[in-house]
């Protein structure tokens, strides 16, 4: 049996290539410099899985930026207005990447998206009418070379063309369809080249595989790759799917004359069940994904070992490998000297998931020997419990009755209760809830967490920041206020770090995109609440002012999809422990008087499933009410808002309403307002603030602008039902453009205010 990795992670241990990139935008750094911490990057990690005996080592899975522009440019999709600036090829990849603003012009960077279900973030590539698609390109049989030169013989890694298409965004009158001419052409002419090179396998990755499909998708893909597999010679031609199974496509995959077929067993609820039923075609290899490529924990080897053999039943060739690049988790364990052995022998990130994939090897040559030591040492992990589970947690959840995920009275009763007691003018006016996150406030943390400074220094800084704030707020006239989230680094992590039951890491590091990475918070052990988490800070804030002060929290199933989950519960299970501990600190923020509460789930759709089909029962049926969770035990005159991000929300807008909250704040300013008329043509209940101006750009909004804004959203909505504010948290703005803006809004709203 052999071992194949999809793909590593790139961006270096310690963040070396972000490093190495930042230096070289901002000019602190050369070209040959950036390139040098790329060329080492890529022989360590081909020589750590060859040192792990992996018998497919990926080459191209590195990526200056992201490896779905990697495959644009290769193929020549360049938008003219990136050619235009004549640039040598990778400034002209940087600025579809960043954008670009300079002495060859301006131009915007190409849309960013989240890559199916995980939280790492593509370029769209853009195919215009005039797009000369062709092989164009060297990259991919560059590294190919290097390896070469290694000594490593590599699989080249490319995104195959059915997802190059899929995703692609076509800003013409064409088609998918009117390229495949094109696009065949220039898969041919890679096959060709790699063939002259010596490769004897190529990966092409088509994820779009797990998603959804139409019969004329399905046609679209077997005629391309019917096309490009009748001239591809003697190289050998995997096609990788991940994220999910082909239940779709599992025989049309079969019929073609792929060499390889790569599924995932771990995501791919129904893969197994596919292979069983269908059989797999003789003469083709099953690259079985089965040690987990997107979760930190160590594999099960009994379960995987089990589920190797029930393949092998089915499949005469079977190679072991990962469900997913391992882009997806951080690199190694060796980097993390903070967290006790006890603890981290239950993680495997990319490094030990080689040596997983090794020993699984080796056990399986043993002919799954279960007196092989590495077995033995393995089971002994499983077999006794990783920790002292909280009892009370899991009695409370399991206590749960549908009452406690309703909220009483029903919302028009409450809307009313709470419009008299808040009394707020029409277009009342608010912010989502952080204020710039300045050199000061950072300082102040830094010299905390290094204990130079002491607790009651750091948190008398956050006092008086915050009392500068809500002064500021009250001056320009905004109607609800915020204590400003100084206290936080991240409205994840400041969570993780006060609840019991979360793990952190020292460099777990995942790319989210580009040069930016997150370094997510491990949940261990079941969550608990032992203390108040942010009434201390907002009782102050309150205490400033005569005006409404919202409490701020994150809400738990943006905790939980921006964290590493467990294994050993369900992410349903999960949800509600979370979900409880945050609805302690609510009710804690009623008793100390803050009657109006945010709770945010900017990440509410990252975990939704690639198929519609499996919304509701895999997903939306355990968060949403995990959200009310929260909530349902307030009074009914303390009014709950929540808010979100990312504008794509139409198609889960029922859900949304069924949140029951009392008003949603979302970011709409960059969108075209639609998010509107799916409200409208739902009957949506709950009040609403999409975002009046964009947060991500320094622009000051003018006034009049913002009226505009207004105006447009009030042809469609009631005005009774409108907040205004911008459309998302400020922490990344810098203070002037921040107050700037917020006295324009708040003008805005006032003179739109005065005629109606
Ligand atoms: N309350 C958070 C803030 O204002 C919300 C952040 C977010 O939506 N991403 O920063
Ligand atoms: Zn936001």
């Amino acid at each position: 049996m052999k071992t194949s990795i999809i793909g590593y992670p790139r961006v270096g241990a310690l963040r070396e290539l972000k490093f190495a990139s930042e230096n070289y935008f901002k000019g602190t750094g050369t070209l040959e410099q950036l390139n040098q911490t790329a060329v080492e990057l890529r022989a360590s990690h081909w020589k750590l899985q060859q040192a792990q005996g992996i018998d497919y080592i990926p080459s191209n899975d590195f990526s200056f930026y992201d490896g779905l522009l990697d495959t644009a440019c290769l193929f020549n999709i360049i938008p003219e207005r990136y050619r235009e600036l004549g640039l040598s090829p990778l400034e002209t990849y940087f600025a579809m990447a960043r954008g670009y603003q300079g002495e060859h012009g301006d131009v915007k960077a190409l849309a960013m998206k989240k890559w199916f279900n995980t939280n790492y973030h593509y370029m769209t590539p853009e195919i215009e009418d005039s797009a000369a698609i062709r092989l164009a390109g060297t990259k991919l049989f560059d590294e190919f070379n290097e390896a070469k030169q290694l000594g490593i013989t590599t699989k080249p890694v490319l995104v195959g063309p059915f997802t190059l298409l899929k995703l692609a965004k076509f800003t013409g009158s064409k088609q998918a369809t009117d390229f495949v001419g094109a696009i065949v052409e220039g898969y041919k002419a890679v096959l060709a080249q790699l063939n002259t090179l010596g490769a004897e396998w190529v990966q092409v990755d088509e994820p779009a595989l797990v998603t959804d499909l139409s019969p004329e998708e399905i046609a679209l893909f077997t005629e391309l790759h019917t096309q490009i597999l009748a001239a591809k010679g003697g190289v050998k031609v995997l096609v990788q799917t991940y994220f999910g199974d082909v239940r779709d496509c599992y025989q049309t995959l079969q019929s073609l004359p792929f060499d390889g077929i790569g599924l995932d067993f771990v995501e791919g609820t129904q893969t197994l069940a596919l292979v069983k039923q269908h059989g797999f075609a003789q003469g083709k290899v099953l690259f079985a994904g089965v040690v987990n490529g997107k979760n930190i924990w160590k594999n099960q080897y009994k379960k995987t070992l089990s589920l190797i053999q029930a393949i092998s039943q089915h499949a005469a060739q079977v190679v072991l490998g990962t469900s997913c690049s391992l882009l997806h988790v951080p690199y190694t364990l060796k980097n993390e000297t903070k967290l006790p052995e006890s603890t981290t022998k239950y993680f495997a990130f990319a490094e030990e998931k080689l040596q997983e994939l090794a020993e699984l090897k080796t056990i399986a040559s043993l002919e799954y020997s279960k007196s092989s030591p590495l077995y033995i040492e393995n089971d002994k992990l499983f077999s006794g419990s990783r920790f002292a589970g909280d009892a009370s947690v899991q009695a409370r959840a399991a206590a749960l009755t549908d009452a406690d995920f309703t909220r009483l009275p029903a919302f028009a009763e409450r809307e009313q209760i709470q419009k008299n007691k808040f009394n707020l003018p029409l277009l009342p006016t608010t912010t989502i809830g952080s204020f710039p996150q300045t050199a000061d406030v950072r300082a102040n943390r830094a010299s905390f967490k290094k204990g130079a400074i002491s607790e009651e220094q750091y948190k008398q800084f956050n006092f008086d920041k915050i009392a500068q704030c809500i002064a500021q707020q009250e001056e320009i006239g905004l109607d609800v206020l915020v204590h400003g989230e100084y206290e936080r680094n991240d409205m994840v992590e400041y969570f993780g770090e006060s609840l019991d039951g979360f793990a952190f890491t020292q460099n777990a590091w995942v790319q989210s995109y580009g040069t930016r990475c997150v370094k997510p918070p491990i949940i261990w052990g079941d969550i608990r609440r032992s203390k108040p988490m942010t009434v201390e800070y907002s009782a102050y804030a309150k205490s400033l002012t005569n005006k409404p002060v919202k409490g701020m929290l994150t809400g738990p199933v943006t905790i939980l999809n921006w964290s590493f989950t467990r294994e050993d519960i369900s992410l349903k299970d999960s949800a509600l422990q979370i979900a409880l501990a945050i609805r302690d600190e609510v009710l804690d923020l009623e008793a100390n008087q803050i009657d109006i509460i945010q709770i945010d789930e900017a990440a509410l759709r990252e975990k939704l499933p690639l198929r519609q089909s499996d919304w509701q029962s895999e997903y939306l049926s355990w968060a949403i009410p995990a959200f009310r969770l929260t909530h349902s035990g307030v009074q009914s005159d303390t009014q709950i808002h929540t808010h979100m991000c990312y504008s794509q929300f139409s198609d889960i807008i029922r859900d949304i309403d069924a949140m029951d909250a009392d008003v949603i704040t979302f970011e709409a300013s960059r969108s075209d307002l639609s998010i509107i008329d799916s409200i409208n043509a739902c009957g949506f209940k709950t009040e609403v603030g999409p975002g009046v101006y964009d947060i991500h750009s320094p622009r000051v909004p003018s006034v009049d602008e913002l009226k505009q804004g207004l105006g447009r959203m009030l042809d469609k909505i009631d005005p009774a039902k409108l907040w205004v504010n911008p459309d998302c948290g400020l922490k990344t703005r810098g203070e002037a453009e921040t107050w700037a803006s917020l006295k324009h809004l708040i003008e805005a709203a006032q003179e739109v205010r005065a005629t109606l």
